[in-house]
């Protein structure tokens, strides 16, 4: 059975970056499962397994456009220190919770100086090309609670 809109995959996974460099693995633990044209996956990913049939094994690229997008500056944010709780180690690449107007979202630490911090709320990936290793465990129609709910019910997906 053909990867088609509505159906149900499980595949393993190995995302690397440009250099190499393993950044998530499906390996040792329990394959993906998603449900196909549901946009759960990338955008690049997913169009680029569409049509693949079980046991397929091969090496997908992914721009970042059709990634996370390129980093936008408008993400950034400069805050003074005294707005961070007291006690608070700032560091370069650690991640803090900050209150925004859309709710509560989680910044990377770019740069810390003696004033304020500049926090990066661009996804950690974007900007990157992103190499996937895929194998396509098997396929397969969708129940209707499943297209209903948009996602994947029992092993490897929700309410499981
Ligand atoms: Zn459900």
């Amino acid at each position: 059975m053909k990867i088609a809109h509505g159906r149900v995959v499980r595949m393993h996974y190995t995302l690397r970056d440009a250099a190499g460099t393993t950044i998530e693995t499906s390996r040792g633990r329990d394959p993906l499962a998603y449900l196909h044209g549901s946009g759960q996956l990338i955008p690049g990913l997913e169009s680029a397994l569409d049509g693949a049939t079980a046991g397929t094994r091969r090496e997908i690229v992914v721009p970042p456009a059709d990634a996370y997008g390129e980093p936008d500056a408008a993400a950034t944010m400069r805050v003074p220190l005294e707005d961070f709780p007291p006690g608070l180690e700032l560091e370069p690449g650690i991640e803090v919770q900050a209150e925004t107007p859309d709710g509560p979202l989680t910044f990377l630490v770019a740069s810390v100086d003696d004033k304020e911090a500049v926090l990066d709320g661009n996804h950690p990936l974007a900007g990157k090309t992103l190499t996937f290793d895929v194998e396509i465990l098997d396929v397969r129609e969708a129940t209707a609670d499943e297209l209903a709910h948009r996602h994947v019910h029992g092993p490897g997906g929700a309410h499981a």
